[in-house]
């Protein structure tokens, strides 16, 4: 993959030619923090993306930033606009950042082009518009009308092909990935070129959700580890009882065809051999452990001996990725078994990469990220990428 980086565009600053230098460059990025009552409760995003911009504008460029927040699906919702975003920047950054109440139309175009050089423009939530999900032509070119440069540091919506992501990218001169975007790539990459043995652990609810991404790991992977209710479809898969916990009826037979293909491919599936189990699903009821589910309870964490076995894989991996709970590790007594992974995965000599909301929550808690090789920002761009799959993001930005 041959992409285009600020390095690249940085080598000719000073020259006669400068290629930043007094241009308008559009940032793609990923400002889609949590909000409650339009305060910012977490900022991670925001000073995450601030490396580019503060590159690009020490460049003289003028920045023209924008990103989606949440989920407005075509409208505007006032909950969900980037207006408080703007000052948060300028305080982090040191940068003069400007606020555009609309992200297209002639009224933000001539913000853009009164932008001084080292400035920033903050345009309204993209997805305010229904044209950047749908990745209208029209919509496309209205943005792209903003800028003569482009750069996409959203490595969490690189695998969707939004306007922003992809359509305008062929009406700019030039399209870079900017530092995260290359940052996540670079430490992406160990998963898709592995030092072996390769160990992924997969937790979360849904076989449906994770179908493809099972079936292509256990194709690359060593071992397997499978967590989470999903484990019990798995577990049904073999006869095995599984008594009221969540199963995928529909999906027993894609988890059977899924065991039969890793022996196959000489990949290891590990699955729980034993388990928390409680008749409420609240924390409040009583909790057991078992190694077979008694009718009536249901799985709701991996057990003490499946958390041994899955640290042990982890301790002679060379290469772990992880994604998705082993359990409803949001009710604290059902957390254990996440815990427990997220801390082998830490003490593990292996590279090691971490992914989805979910198992960097659970990281974070336990306030152990800094002995993780690399948190990825994108927990479904990330699953997609390990894949080997062709990020509509990325494919826009490459040669
Ligand atoms: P996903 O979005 O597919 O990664 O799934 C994450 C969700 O799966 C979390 O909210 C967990 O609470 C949930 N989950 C994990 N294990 C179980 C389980 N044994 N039973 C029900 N839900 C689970």
């Amino acid at each position: 993959m041959k992409l285009t980086t600020l390095d690249d565009w940085l080598s000719g600053v000073g020259a006669s030619t400068d290629p930043i230098r007094g241009r308008r460059v559009f940032v793609r990025a990923d400002l889609n923090v949590p909000l409650e009552a339009g305060k910012i409760v977490d900022d991670t995003r925001l000073r995450a993306s601030l490396g580019t911009v503060k590159r690009l504008c020490a460049a003289g460029a003028r920045v023209i930033l924008a990103s989606h927040l949440g989920r407005p699906r075509g409208e505007r919702v006032a909950s969900l606009s980037l207006a408080p975003i703007a000052p948060r920047l300028a305080e982090l950054s040191g940068l003069p950042v400007a606020f555009a109440p609309d992200s297209v139309g002639k009224a933000v175009a001539a913000r853009a082009n009164a932008l001084a050089e080292g400035e920033v423009l903050l345009l309204e939530n993209l997805r305010f518009h229904p044209g950047e999900t749908a990745n209208e032509p029209e919509f496309s070119r209205s943005l792209a009308s903003l800028a003569d440069l482009y750069v996409n540091d959203a490595f969490g919506t690189a695998h969707r092909a939004h306007a922003s992501t992809a359509g305008m990218v062929e009406h700019v001169s030039s399209a870079a990935a900017g530092d995260l975007m290359l940052n996540e790539i670079r430490n992406l990459n160990a998963i898709v070129e592995p030092e072996r043995p390769l160990l992924c652990l997969l937790g979360g609810a849904k076989v449906s959700d994770k179908l493809g991404v099972l079936r292509n790991l256990a194709e690359r992977a060593d071992l397997l580890a499978i967590g989470g209710a999903m484990a019990y479809t798995f577990l049904a898969a073999r006869n095995e009882a599984v008594g009221d916990s969540l199963v995928e009826a529909q999906r027993i037979d894609d988890a059977r065809a899924l065991i039969d293909r890793a022996e196959a491919d000489r990949c290891k599936l590990l699955l729980p051999t034993d388990h928390v189990v409680s008749q409420s699903l609240d924390g409040t009821g009583e909790t057991k452990i078992v190694q077979t589910i008694p009718d009536g309870w249901r799985g709701v964490d991996i057990g003490p001996e499946t958390a041994a076995r899955y640290a042990d894989a982890a301790r002679t991996a060379r290469t772990i990725f992880w994604n998705g709970p082993m359990g409803i590790f949001e009710v604290e007594p059902f957390s254990k078994g996440t815990q427990e992974v997220a801390q082998a995965v830490a003490q593990s000599p292996a590279t090691s990469v971490v992914g989805g909301g979910d198992s960097l929550a659970a990281v974070n808690r336990l306030g152990i990220g800094d002995r993780i090789g690399h948190l990825s920002t994108g927990g479904g761009a990330s699953l997609e990428f390990v894949q080997g799959l062709r990020l509509p993001g990325l494919a826009a930005l490459e040669h």
